[in-house]
């Protein structure tokens, strides 16, 4: 169907092709199952009134939570006067009674295995039971739980309460961690718990969206120019393209504006790149060190090996003023973990470390000394071991105006 779409399409781009299915399910038009039949091996995914008359190896009936299925009795909008009502109504709860017969038609799908699910949590504040009819089905007693209010806190803290580990004589594990881990940890460790430890889901960010589109941009632009290998602006903007989604954007107007500055980016760093006589040696070239206590792993975005050598880390954020660049470079402990990644593979530290911001085409250097190293590899291990201690408190600063737990972060409830 995308294939087919994508032909006819004037805009060949995810939101025209979703709005081109609403027409459809508008219309009355089933666009999921239409083009499947019954006997390909596919995940089916259809409502219970979809499925009636159908049979399959395989049935999950999913969200299973009491008040959804059964649903809770809403009353008619308008009711019917008795004088019109054809049929003579079974008595007892008749909502009830419909739900059951749908939830035995659902069942019934399944020819060798019937895989029934529930959720506790569906991300609210409410803990869901689940629907009487699985008790049923299951000859269960009915659930006994109260429903629960749950605040984002109490939710964490159930993560936290995992039983203990048996002492065994095992060795102590390994700890392992990326550079841009490292850099996590020590802006704010309460942060890295919520996203590295806990891994609570977030949303996509647009910025996310917008950095990895410029990145494979760039790791394909330069992995041409390492090989020698001609590649065009088109090619570049092509890239750009196909690596967008439309997602996390706070409008249609925004994304559009995103995507027109992305556009705009790349064609600037493209003119800028081909007057360049540096070309890269190394592009995303993963790396593995034991440094600071830990396996550290990271991946270089670019390394040039020319008359100087310089380790490039490419950011979308949006630094306009050299001065900016500079200090941020100063400041970059993945810069620093990147250095000694360096040294351990060449035998020696880089000439130059660079953080290139993209949008304006401006760079902050930095040229590292045994002194920066050294507080470098003294934030590192700092960070190992607020890792391994299991060290999280959390460090308020101005990054917390862009932090997606700023809701449920504590020290922002204090005072
Ligand atoms: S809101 Fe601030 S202090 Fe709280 S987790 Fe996020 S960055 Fe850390």
């Amino acid at each position: 169907m995308i294939k087919r779409f994508s032909q006819v399409a004037r805009y060949d781009r995810l939101h025209t092709f979703v709005s081109y299915l609403e027409s459809l399910r508008q219309a009355g038009e089933d666009p999921a199952g239409s083009d499947i039949s019954q006997d390909d091996n596919a995940v089916r995914v259809l409502t219970v009134h979809a499925a009636k008359g159908l049979e399959f190896e395989t049935v999950f009936l999913a969200g299973l939570e009491q008040e959804r299925f059964p649903a809770r009795n809403m009353p008619e909008r308008i009711e019917l006067p008795d004088d019109l009502v054809r049929d003579i109504l079974p008595s007892g709860d008749y909502h009830l009674q419909e739900e059951r017969r749908l939830f035995y038609v659902g069942m019934t799908r399944a020819k060798t295995e019937l895989i029934l699910t529930s959720a506790r949590n569906l991300g609210g504040r409410k803990s869901w039971k689940p629907s009487q009819f699985v008790l049923e089905a299951l000859d269960r007693p009915l659930a006994d739980e109260k429903t629960l209010k749950t605040s984002p806190l109490d939710s964490l803290k159930a993560f936290q309460n995992h039983p203990q580990p048996l002492e065994t004589n095992e060795p102590e594990r390994e700890t392992v961690l990326s550079a841009t881990a490292v850099e996590d940890y020590l802006r704010c460790p309460l942060r890295y718990k919520f996203s590295r430890v806990v891994k609570i889901p977030v949303l996509m960010h647009h910025t996310a969206v917008f950095g990895t589109a410029v990145h494979e941009s760039l790791k394909a632009y330069n992995a041409a120019r390492r090989d020698e290998k001609t590649f065009s602006m088109k090619q570049l903007l092509g890239i750009f393209e196909n690596s967008w989604k439309s997602e996390g954007f706070i409008s249609r107007e925004h994304e559009d504006r995103r995507y027109q500055e992305g556009l705009d980016m790349l064609r600037a760093h493209f003119k800028r790149e081909q007057k360049s006589k540096s070309r890269p040696s190394f592009v995303e070239q993963g790396f593995k060190m034991n440094a600071a206590g830990a396996r550290i792993i990271g991946r270089w975005d670019r390394i040039d090996l020319g008359k100087e050598s310089s380790v490039i880390d490419y950011k979308t954020s949006d630094v306009k003023d050299e001065k900016a660049a500079q200090a941020k470079a100063k400041d970059s402990r993945q810069l620093g973990l990147y250095a000694m990644a360096f040294e351990k593979k060449f035998g020696k530290l880089p000439d130059k470390l660079t953080l290139h911001f993209v949008k304006f085409g401006i760079e902050g250097t930095v040229r590292p000394t045994p002194r920066w190293m050294e507080g470098m590899l003294e934030d590192a291990e700092k960070a190992v071991r607020g890792v391994s201690q299991g060290n999280y408190d959390p460090n308020p600063s101005y990054g917390c105006r862009t932090c997606p737990y700023e809701k449920i972060c504590p020290a922002l409830r204090k005072g």
